[in-house]
């Protein structure tokens, strides 16, 4: 599907019969109020409860509110920063990873003692520094099919802050499928998004993205970089938007679209409308359960044999005098980071630009291409065979891959 530049898909820009579906409207708080709140909860929220829009009714359904967060990463550390700090009395955080040096320049929720941590349990700590009063549920494992469902039904609305494709539809079909509400945002090099799907009010993702990108089109924050700041914009959006939704104040992101742009430092929100034809929250809707395989859905499919080459088999390879030219497609700035010995650089981007350069590969060689961790490479890779070059294969992995099953010695990023 064509997209503008801003990654808004054409077939759903609004038009004038959108106008009134995409208007902002009010809806009913989520969440009845919890029990009277305490002194140390009066004073705590007072500049809070002075507002009379949430008022000690809105604090008490805050109280009360039980919001799942997907990734404590660079969207999940503002939003659950702020819903602690806020008083949402239960807070579930879902993520399997540890926290990596490379994470710290956005993932504020953690510091450098927290390295090789779960990231569960250090969110787990920082949300009780900042706040003994509420309470954290860690989930330290993946969101998959066989979870989703359990997890979700354990609290009234779910925050996504994850930047994989296959976690997203995941979480929205799973919220669709349990009537929750699904505030979504997203992050990649200088621009975010943000919106709220509900499918019992407005569209759900899958209207505005009927179809998961293909591989390798739509890099993921790893690949294409992120402004570390740009976290804290969308993922304040988020925050926002959960504590609205709990407390029914304001006009919820519902069927609306949230696009920051942070180098011109514009906001800008475009109306969503329900696709007639979703399969999954449409009147005539196909889909009435999980998919099996979120991963393959969105082409994360096993490489086909031939296409790719193990780190180990290329360290044999090279030891065995096979001498295959390795061609590193990333970008300058990652090849003098780590690169594997005797590379060559040739950026990707240049690849595509001018697929004549393949013709200066030398001809007696094997060319295994490597990227980051496969993506860009499959790109290389069907490129290099178009050209031509059909004893190409890529490295499995990438860099990444290598440095964990044969040179850990090397920084990884
Ligand atoms: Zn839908």
């Amino acid at each position: 599907m064509a997209r503008d530049a801003a990654g808004v898909p054409a077939a759903r820009q609004p038009g004038p019969r959108d106008r009134r579906e995409g208007a902002a409207m009010a809806l009913p708080a989520l969440v009845a109020p919890g029990a009277a709140l305490t002194a140390a909860e009066r004073r705590r929220y007072a500049r809070q409860l002075t507002l009379a829009e949430v008022g000690e009714v809105g604090q008490r359904r805050l109280k009360n509110a039980r919001v799942l967060c997907v990734g404590a990463g660079g969207l999940g550390s503002p939003v659950l920063l702020y819903l602690a700090a806020a008083g949402v009395g239960t807070i579930g955080v879902v993520d399997p990873d540890t926290v990596d040096e490379s994470n710290l320049h956005r993932q504020v929720l953690h510091g450098q003692g927290d390295i090789g941590r779960a990231k569960t349990a250090s969110a787990a700590a920082a949300l009780a520094a900042v706040n003994p009063l509420v309470r954290v549920e860690p989930h330290p494992t993946t969101l998959d099919v066989g979870n989703a469902r359990d997890l979700f039904a354990g609290y009234d609305l779910v925050v996504d802050g994850t930047d994989n494709f296959a976690t997203r539809y995941l979480v929205n079909d799973a919220a669709v499928l349990l009537g929750k509400p699904y505030v979504w945002g997203s992050v990649l090099r200088f621009d975010g998004q943000a919106s709220v799907f509900w499918a019992a009010h407005g569209p759900c993702y899958r209207c505005l993205y009927p179809e998961p990108p293909a591989p390798g089109d739509a890099p993921s924050c790893a690949e294409g970089g992120v402004l570390g700041v740009l976290c804290a914009a969308v993922g304040a959006v988020q925050a926002t938007e959960a504590v609205k939704l709990v407390t029914g104040i304001g006009e919820p992101l519902v069927g609306r679209l949230l696009l920051h742009d942070a180098l011109r430092m514009q906001q800008r929100t475009v109306a969503l409308r329900r696709d007639p034809d979703c399969v999954l929250c449409g009147p005539r809707a196909t889909q009435r359960d999980l998919l099996a395989d979120y991963a393959y859905f969105c082409g994360v499919r096993p490489a086909a044999a031939g296409d790719t080459i193990s780190p180990a088999a290329l360290r044999d390879l090279r030891a065995a005098g096979g001498d295959p030219l390795v061609l590193d497609v990333r970008e300058p700035w990652e090849h003098e980071l780590v690169r594997l010995a005797g590379s060559v650089l040739l950026p990707l981007d240049r690849l595509l630009a001018d697929p004549a350069r393949v013709a200066e590969l030398p001809a007696d060689r094997r060319v295994v291409v490597h990227c980051k961790s496969g993506a860009r490479s499959a790109r290389a890779l069907a490129a290099l065979r178009a050209a031509g070059r059909t004893d190409a294969v890529h490295l499995d992995g990438g860099i990444l891959a290598w440095i964990r099953d044969v040179d850990p010695t090397l920084p990884g990023y």
